[in-house]
């Protein structure tokens, strides 16, 4: 039996409130680093013109100040050179101030975009995108783990979803969310399969997972016939719609009269990479 199996309407996974409690409870682990006289930094970096982009910046350095951790933003044009890029992540990484580091993707097109993450101290990768750390995930060794899927891991929890034995599918597979979330999956003892462009029988698969997440970047993606009843869903997808509505991955509409929980967008996954990248900051300044 799925924990919500009965139920006809799905209770909705309400990722802001769970964000605001998780940064009032961040915020007291930053007073206490005060109080031994480190206060967390956070640096994001940002190039180009992107209004997404510069929407999401504003966002992270926001919280980051409610919850008391420093932030500064270093914003460049989108003529900048990745030389330059390199020689400000080499500067913070030498700076003992700064505890964490955010590069804002994407950067302008004639940037390698990797090579700039690759130069990011792995300590102070607080996206957790650097090759090291997803390698220590992948090993299920500690390091610094992606904001987006650990908030998605955070909100299956917070619903009291039983992860342990059950069928998770996960649609999506780059490296920032699918990727790193099929290993969180599978180290709480989920059977995980990984689906993307190329997957035979998505609505099938899909239909058989008692937790189905959707990171895929296709408007409502998911329809009803998609999802097991009380299935636990989690929408990672962010779509802007032609008449200039957000819509996730997942027909919400349709899904909530199938699924047990589901998470709204906006209001669910989003919220919660915002507290995660303050949890890894905080995280990283906690072992000066
Ligand atoms: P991405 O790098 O573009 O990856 C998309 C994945 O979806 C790829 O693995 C692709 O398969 C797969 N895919 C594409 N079309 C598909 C289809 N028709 N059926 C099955 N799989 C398909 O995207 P991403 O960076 O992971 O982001 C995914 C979505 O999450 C986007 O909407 C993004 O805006 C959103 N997002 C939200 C947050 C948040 O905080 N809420 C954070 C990050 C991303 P292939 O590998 O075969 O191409």
């Amino acid at each position: 039996m799925l924990d919500c199996a009965a139920s006809m309407t799905a209770r909705i996974l309400d990722g802001k409130s769970l964000a605001a409690a998780t940064r009032t409870a961040l915020k007291q682990k930053v007073d206490a680093l005060v109080q031994r006289g480190v206060r967390p930094g956070l640096t994001v970096i940002i190039a180009g013109d992107n209004p997404a982009s510069k929407v999401y910046v504003r966002n992270k350095t926001l919280a980051a100040e409610e919850t008391g951790v420093r932030s500064r933003l270093l914003e460049f044009g989108k003529e900048v050179s990745e030389t330059e890029l390199m020689q400000t992540v080499a500067a913070l990484n030498a700076d003992p101030a700064v505890h964490g580091i955010l590069v804002q993707l994407p950067l302008p097109r004639h940037i390698d975009a990797a090579r700039v993450l690759e130069s990011i101290a792995p300590a102070k990768d607080v996206d957790g995108f650097h090759e090291a750390n997803l390698g220590a995930l992948m090993a299920g060794r500690p390091g610094v783990v992606p904001c987006t899927p650990l908030g998605c891991m955070r909100l299956i929890e917070h619903a009291g979803v039983q992860i342990a034995g059950r069928h998770a599918v996960v649609v999506g597979r780059s490296n920032i969310v699918g990727k790193p979330l099929a290993h969180l999956l599978l180290q709480k003892d989920a059977t995980v399969t990984i689906c993307h462009s190329k997957s035979a029988d998505l609505g099938g698969i899909c239909k058989s997972a008692d937790i189905l997440v959707a990171a895929v970047g296709r408007a409502k993606l998911v329809g009803a016939g998609m999802v097991k009843p009380g299935a636990c869903v989690i929408d990672v997808g962010i779509n802007r719609l032609p008449e200039g509505k957000l819509a996730g991955d997942v027909d919400f509409d349709a899904v909530k009269d199938v699924a047990g929980w589901i998470t709204p967008v906006p209001g669910g996954v989003g919220p919660m990479t915002i507290a995660m990248l303050l949890e890894n900051c905080i995280r990283a300044a906690s072992k000066e």
